[in-house]
């Protein structure tokens, strides 16, 4: 098998992973438009400093030993398979970084007959690329669980970030889906990369030429949707784990069906981005404004709204909270306010000293007044007074009805609802409703709903 071939396999093989920032998205070019979203290949993430690299993204190898029920790669599926050697990958990266494709590396790999022998192979790749070829670019490098943690430190000093997919939110489900993987084998490297990248950190506070582990930090990636965990579940877990493991990031991947299994949900199921978007959303909230797992969701509501972002939910369940007064209120309480993010909330506070604000300044600052104004005062007085149906339609998402039209051949433009509109407004499109009517009748329905708990 010659080496375009196998970088076809396994960059396909890797476009699942989505513990970067463009993954899993296939978009082909358009017309009129600049770029394409290829299935496979290349993709990006924002390096420390802010910057936006693109990456080769490919898998060392796709022949798994390990059988997950919900992966395309595991080993009683039958797919072409292909390995690398560790030169051949180097060099690969090497000659895409000469001819300014790319870059970067992300790099992952299926188990090639044990952790240790898989991880052996990718800290070669590496080492080769770092001191043979000098490479000096970012490298992601996913570590296996289960492996020594020798190779797990050996390979933190080669890539800038790494990361430990924890797959599924539970022990049980992990059990049940990917027997081979255990909860400890994949916590145990996370607590090593913490230790030893703030351990890093602090050394090379001190010596400038002290070496650097894993600079970047480390990630992790979360199927959603496979398993019957709620999103409090998942949100508890995802607060835990920037806790104790202080990640960067948790990536949230939307179950897509690739495997017919009766313990996973059938073929035809939807991947639920739109519950994706929403667990997005809710991480933010977690690591930007001050909210708490145990805020946005409860054991009497342990899912997020559809039809709501969380922020939006948290002030519909929170009245006594508002109206938050914009000249006095501290930046933790502007933060709450739907319509106010962390930048506009610096900046009230900053523009507060200089003089009292009102609506207009709110608006040149970047405040979202449609919504935002239901929820504030400007100096005692409330800018907005709403009925009850007009602050609900100020915050329906109108992502949860969006409706698209897809070109089904070349004179033929067909409305459909989008991939992330509501479940509801799939249902209702494929009994035969019209798109756009669909839309129309669950938004209406969710209106009603929102009302009645205001
Ligand atoms: S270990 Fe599991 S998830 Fe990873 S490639 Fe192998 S079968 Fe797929």
């Amino acid at each position: 098998m010659d080496l375009a071939q196998k970088l076809e396999i396994l960059a396909d093989s890797a476009k699942y992973d989505v513990a970067c920032t463009s993954s899993g998205v296939d978009r082909p070019g358009r017309h009129g438009s600049l770029g394409s979203c290829a299935a496979a290949g290349i993709c990006h993430a924002f390096t420390p400093d802010g910057r936006c690299v693109s990456l080769l993204k490919v898998l060392y190898s796709n022949a798994c030993a390990y059988d997950c029920s919900y992966c395309v790669n595991r080993r009683s599926n039958d797919r072409p398979r292909a390995s690398f050697t560790p030169r051949e990958l180097a060099e690969l990266t090497i000659g895409f970084y000469r001819r300014n494709y790319i870059e970067g590396l992300f790099l992952s790999s299926a188990v090639l007959g044990s952790p240790d022998r898989t991880m052996e192979l990718m800290i070669e790749a590496l080492r080769i690329l770092r001191q043979e070829y000098r490479f000096n670019g970012y490298i992601h490098a996913k570590t296996i669980p289960g492996a020594d943690p020798l190779l797990v430190e050996r390979l933190g000093l080669l890539a800038d970030r790494l990361s430990v997919n924890i797959e599924l939110p539970s022990e049980g489900s992990l059990r049940e889906l990917a027997p081979d993987k255990k909860k400890s084998a994949i916590l145990r490297p996370m607590g090593q990369i913490a230790v030893q990248s703030a351990a890093s950190r602090r050394d090379l506070a001190v010596y400038k030429r002290a070496p650097a582990f894993a600079p970047a930090g480390q990630s992790t990636q979360m199927i959603i949707g496979a398993t019957p965990e709620s999103d409090r579940h998942i949100l508890n877990l995802t607060e835990a784990l920037y806790k104790k493991y202080a990640l960067k990031r948790v990536f949230f991947s939307a179950y897509l069906p690739v495997v017919a299994d009766r313990r996973l949900p059938a073929l035809t199921t939807r991947p639920p981005l739109l519950r994706e978007h929403r667990l997005y959303q809710a991480d933010w909230l977690l690591r930007y404004y001050h909210f708490s797992a145990g805020e946005l969701l409860s054991e009497a509501e342990p899912n997020l709204d559809p039809y709501l972002d969380p922020k939006c939910t948290w002030a519909v369940r929170h009245p006594e909270f508002f109206p938050v007064e914009v000249n006095t209120a501290p930046r933790e309480e502007l933060l709450r306010v739907p319509g106010i993010g962390p930048k506009s909330a610096l900046r009230i506070v900053q523009a507060r000293r200089m003089q009292r604000l009102g609506l207009p300044e709110l608006k040149r600052i970047g405040v979202v007044l449609k919504r935002a104004q239901y929820f504030i005062t400007c100096s005692g007085h409330a800018p907005a007074r709403g009925t009850r149906a007009e602050i609900a339609g100020a915050l329906l998402d109108p992502g949860a009805f969006g409706v698209g039209v897809q070109q089904l051949s070349l004179d033929d433009f067909a409305p459909k609802p989008l991939p992330a509109a509501a479940p509801a407004v799939h249902e209702l499109a494929a009994q035969g409703v019209a798109p756009a009517q669909a839309a129309q009748l669950v938004r209406e329905e969710a209106l009603t709903c929102l009302v009645k708990r205001m």
